[in-house]
């Protein structure tokens, strides 16, 4: 993203940039304002100090120390993630300690579409103080997400049965192109109450992944602000028996982004606020090309007549679309038209663009009939 580089040249041609090691939570302002971003500029957890932010190793890095926070401090022992999830998900708890993995329904080759009913019982015959991951939005690999409603009968079995909500943020901003709108399960879950641990990523959101940007919220209940303290020294020993500290380069340029031009006298707050303007436009303008290449592909397989149904590729949302193909057609695609995809069909529909959508259509087409 070009205002990540101007960003970038701003923060390298600091004199006084230096390469110390960093606290092992990393840097504090990036630790007040990642959770800002998920939780809202005026947050009653935030501004009442009972949640708080720490640097991790990316996305993946928060999931695994707030993994084994959970399994070392607090005795958790099953976790449940959607079925599917993405692969990930499954080493990171088996390695940070969970010895029992579970799998809640979600993806309903039928409609394909969320299988609510059954992730809603699945969910409600949980043991009770079980792990349950939930993709804040665009989950990964179906590209289905709850609706508001789901939202609110997913938290009130959440509640009946004493179940810990684990929130893997890696997409923000790209179910609907507009960050509040998508941290919008996790708010109304705070505003519920819930005690929660949020893994939020800056690898999609800014471009950032290699520099492995990435922050784990935790939200504590009301009344309970004075254990963030424990909480985090906790979080120190994790960080120090795996890494130390996070590395510090991609964490200032997310924080420079974030900053809030009030707090920040030192800088041009007139080109803060505009670049800070200027990655919403960016992250507007990467999810309406995928928006358009989900059209394109949608037209192309209906203008073949292409057996099937395939809105599905219209209504699913963020980075990916899970095509409904099996295993043997996902074969024959990849070895007759060269056509990659995973084996359960997942596509990721960044890779289409003007000139390749048609010749993809024609080999699904090709695959199907
Ligand atoms: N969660 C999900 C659902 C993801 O898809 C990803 C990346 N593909 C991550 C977490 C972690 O990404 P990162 O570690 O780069 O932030």
């Amino acid at each position: 993203m070009p205002f990540i580089q101007k960003i970038e040249q701003q923060i390298t041609a600091d004199p006084n940039l230096d390469h110390e090691y960093q606290w092992f939570l990393g840097i504090e302002k990036f630790n007040k304002l990642a959770p800002r971003l998920i939780l809202g500029e005026d947050s009653p957890a935030l501004l009442g100090g009972r949640a708080f932010g720490s640097q991790t190793l990316s996305g993946n890095g928060a999931l695994r120390m707030a993994t084994e926070f959970l399994v070392r401090h607090l005795n958790y022992k099953t976790v449940y993630m959607s079925n599917p999830t993405w692969d990930n998900h499954r080493l990171v708890f088996r390695y940070g300690g969970f010895t029992d993995l579970k799998y809640y329904r979600y993806w309903d080759p039928a409609t394909r579409g969320v299988d609510f009913t059954g992730m809603l019982e699945d969910l409600k015959k949980a043991p009770k103080n079980s792990v349950i991951v939930l993709h804040m939005c665009a989950h990964n690999p179906t590209g289905c997400d709850l609706t508001r409603e789901q939202w609110t009968m997913v938290a009130d079995v959440l509640e009946e049965r004493n179940l810990f909500p684990f929130i893997d943020a890696a997409y923000q901003g790209f179910a609907s192109g507009d960050l509040d709108k998508d941290a919008w399960p996790v708010r109304y879950l705070v505003d519920r109450g819930f005690e929660l641990f949020i893994a939020q990523s800056f690898s999609k959101s800014m471009a950032l992944y290699s520099e492995r940007v990435g922050c784990l919220t935790v939200v504590l209940g009301e009344g309970h602000a004075q254990d963030a303290i424990n909480m985090s020294s906790q979080l120190v020993l994790i960080a120090r028996a795996m890494y130390i500290c996070p590395p510090k380069h991609g964490a200032l340029v997310v924080s420079t982004i974030l900053s809030d031009p009030a707090l920040r006298e030192e800088c041009d707050l007139c080109i803060m606020y505009l670049l800070r303007n200027y990655r919403k436009k960016c992250l507007k303008i990467m999810n309406d090309r995928i928006q358009d290449m989900r059209k394109a592909l949608n037209e192309s397989l209906v203008k073949l007549g292409t057996p099937g149904n395939w809105d599905h590729v219209l209504t699913q949302l963020g980075m990916f679309s899970f095509l409904g193909l099996t295993p043997r057609q996902v074969e024959y695609i990849k070895k007759k038209h060269h056509i990659h995809m995973l084996s359960n069909s997942r596509a990721n529909m960044c890779g289409l663009n003007d000139k390749n959508v048609d010749r993809v259509a024609e080999a699904i087409y090709d695959t199907v009939v």
